[in-house]
């Protein structure tokens, strides 16, 4: 495993179950994380507060991932800076050392595990060694959570889809005269009484 800022050394957890550290963690060197309209910023920092809990078959991380996301709103295309304030719990298994496969073959029940399990829904993640990669629970946490659409404020307005400019800055009877007058026109063919299109 290269490391990486998402990858934690719990070289101080004992192995004993029941063992327990809080971790603080802040991660200030990754790539943008998010969409095209919303993203946590290259390298913007991201708080990683965790309890690291020693069970039997490996160890059990509960971490909150906060940090800031900037993007645009889907209205008006103001920007928009909203707080990531995400939960993950996720189970790290001990990985296999060769040399240790044997005893460990001894102590594993694989068959207490029901076998319909898929290995899409049983998603294990393994430690290397001491280590544990970080990085696809607290990307899960941040994108699967994202807002899709991301407003300036709940009811913000948009923009006047002929001039484009905010409708909270506009008056409230802006309107446009292209469109009055295309009204106009057509109010006009009406009068003339002129035979309609396509009858
Ligand atoms: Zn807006
Ligand atoms: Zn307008």
């Amino acid at each position: 495993m290269s490391l990486t800022p998402f990858i934690y050394s719990a070289h101080d957890l004992p192995r004993r179950a029941g063992e327990i550290r809080q971790v603080s963690l802040e991660i200030d060197e990754h790539e943008e994380l998010g969409f095209e309209v919303l993203a946590i910023a290259k390298d913007e920092p991201i708080d990683i507060e965790m309890t690291l809990q020693s069970v039997d078959e490996g160890v059990l991380v509960t971490a909150t991932v906060q940090s800031v996301a900037i993007g645009e709103c889907g209205r008006c295309l103001d920007p928009v800076e909203i707080d990531v304030d995400e939960k993950f719990m996720e189970l790290y298994e001990y990985d296999v050392d060769p040399r240790q496969a044997r005893k460990a073959d001894k102590k594993k029940k694989k068959a207490d595990k029901p076998e319909e399990l898929s290995e899409e829904d049983d998603e294990v993640r393994h430690m290397v060694g001491e280590l544990i990669d970080l990085e696809g629970p607290i990307r899960d946490a941040i994108i699967l959570n994202l807002p899709i659409n991301p407003l300036c404020s709940a009811d913000c307005l948009g923009l006047c889809p002929e001039c484009g400019a905010k409708w909270s800055e506009l008056p409230e009877d802006h309107a446009h005269d292209v469109i009055d007058a295309r009204w106009a026109a057509l109010q006009a063919l009406k009068e003339l009484n002129l035979p309609e299109n396509g009858g």
